[in-house]
């Protein structure tokens, strides 16, 4: 599994940190930093958590 973001969508809601801290981290002002990496299988949940949590659809998860 593969996780990215899609920094021009991004809006800074803030919520795929909320679902799941433990993948996904925001710079200062509330965006999520970039993300591009192969998920760990203890995080794949994480990481769907995250991508139906954003509102903007900027987190892909394949
Ligand atoms: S939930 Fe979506 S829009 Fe909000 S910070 Fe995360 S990736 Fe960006």
């Amino acid at each position: 599994m593969r996780v990215t973001i899609d920094s021009a969508s991004c809006s800074g809601h803030a919520r795929c940190a909320a679902a799941a801290p433990r993948l996904f981290r925001l710079d200062d002002d509330g965006y999520a930093l970039p993300l591009d990496e192969d998920v760990p299988e203890d995080l794949e949940q994480d990481a769907r958590d995250g991508e139906a949590a954003c509102p903007e659809r900027a987190v892909t998860v394949r």
